[in-house]
């Protein structure tokens, strides 16, 4: 019969969810990590990590994925590919309810379902998502060979993903609200120095115009008033992350305004036996390596909740 009831079921398998199974799957904890998809999250279409410690000449994003996926594999961590549907947290027995219809319970629950591309909710975004409108410059780079494109966004998202996207368009032109990047600075010095980069500051895109054959321009909205149209073929919007919640119980959790779950610096929740780790918790700094940290700190933190149901102290 297939195994359902488990010491510790962790939901999602990007550097997070992977680490928190490396550190269960060594621990001998019967664990159960559920994924969606590939087992790598966001960082899968990532082009580029050169900040990983350790790898000293950079890193694809999906190789890196690749090598987590690997390290657990090595360690027989039970993985379940499915679809949660939702969840209940309360109580000493959690209960994970699956696209299925099918039931895993635990008696410990990490959750690391991470974070989606932020939309800007604009005229054209929705009607040309796929002919032209994108959030992932990895994915769909390459069809903007010789092509003028543009990025909305002053993060490393925005400022990395517009270098990579010079490899294939002539011209990426980043539009930002502001004056001032919000992205690091060797990125910054990266993409002043690039010639195919061009900036146009303190402004917002209204609109996306389409034609035929997909995006044909963008309305933009300057700060001082004025507007301006700029003729591209490719749009990309990478303006940050919001919260992959859908599938939990945001009643019984406690979330930020953003809905992010709110947790302590040993990622526990407000329900006991349940943690959080990775991009979905609330927090200011989301990277690779600090939810592969955060990860690694609530498989801990479960671990340390299981010894003590185990021998409760005396009362
Ligand atoms: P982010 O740091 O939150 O930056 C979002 C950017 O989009 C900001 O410049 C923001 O402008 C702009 N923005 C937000 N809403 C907007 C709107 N409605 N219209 C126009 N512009 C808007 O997001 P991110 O760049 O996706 O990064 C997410 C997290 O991943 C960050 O913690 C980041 O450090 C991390 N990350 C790290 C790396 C790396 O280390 N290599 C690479 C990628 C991402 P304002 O600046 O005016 O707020």
């Amino acid at each position: 019969m297939k195994k359902t009831d488990y010491q510790m079921i962790i939901v999602g398998g990007g550097p997070a969810g992977l680490t928190a199974g490396l550190y269960a799957a060594r621990g001998r904890l019967e664990t159960v990590l559920i994924e969606k998809g590939a087992t790598g999250g966001q960082v899968l279409v990532t082009d580029w990590v050169d900040n990983y410690p350790g790898f000293y000449d950079g890193i694809a994003g999906f190789e890196l994925m690749e090598k987590m996926t690997a390290h657990v594999n090595r360690f027989d961590l039970e993985k379940k590919f499915a679809t949660v549907a939702s969840m209940n947290l309360q109580g000493e027995q959690k209960v994970i309810t699956l696209e299925s219809g099918e039931e895993v319970t635990g008696q410990t629950v990490i959750i690391c379902t991470g974070a989606k591309p932020r939309k800007l909710g604009i005229p054209g975004e929705e009607e040309l998502l796929g002919q032209g409108v994108s959030y992932c410059a990895t994915c769909d780079g390459p069809f903007y060979r010789d092509q003028e494109i543009a990025v909305v966004g002053g993060g490393n998202t925005a400022i990395q993903e517009a270098l990579h996207l010079t490899k294939f368009a002539s011209k990426v032109t980043v539009i930002h609200r502001r004056d001032t990047l919000r992205a690091t600075a060797i990125l910054q010095e990266k993409a002043f120095a690039e010639e195919k980069i061009e900036f146009i500051w303190d402004a917002q895109v209204s609109e996306i115009i389409g034609n035929d054959e997909g995006v044909a321009s963008l309305k933009i909205q300057h700060n001082d008033g004025t507007t301006s149209d700029l003729g591209v073929t490719g749009f990309f919007v990478l303006i940050g992350v919001a919260p992959n919640n859908e599938m939990l119980p945001l009643k019984q959790l406690e979330t930020d305004a953003g809905g992010f779950i709110i947790t302590d610096h040993e990622m526990c929740t407000k329900l006991p036996g349940v943690y959080a780790a990775g991009d979905i918790r609330s927090k200011n700094s989301r990277q690779i390596i600090n939810a592969a940290g955060d990860g690694a700190t609530a498989e801990l933190s479960a671990e340390h909740y299981l010894s003590n149901m185990a021998s409760p102290a005396n009362p």
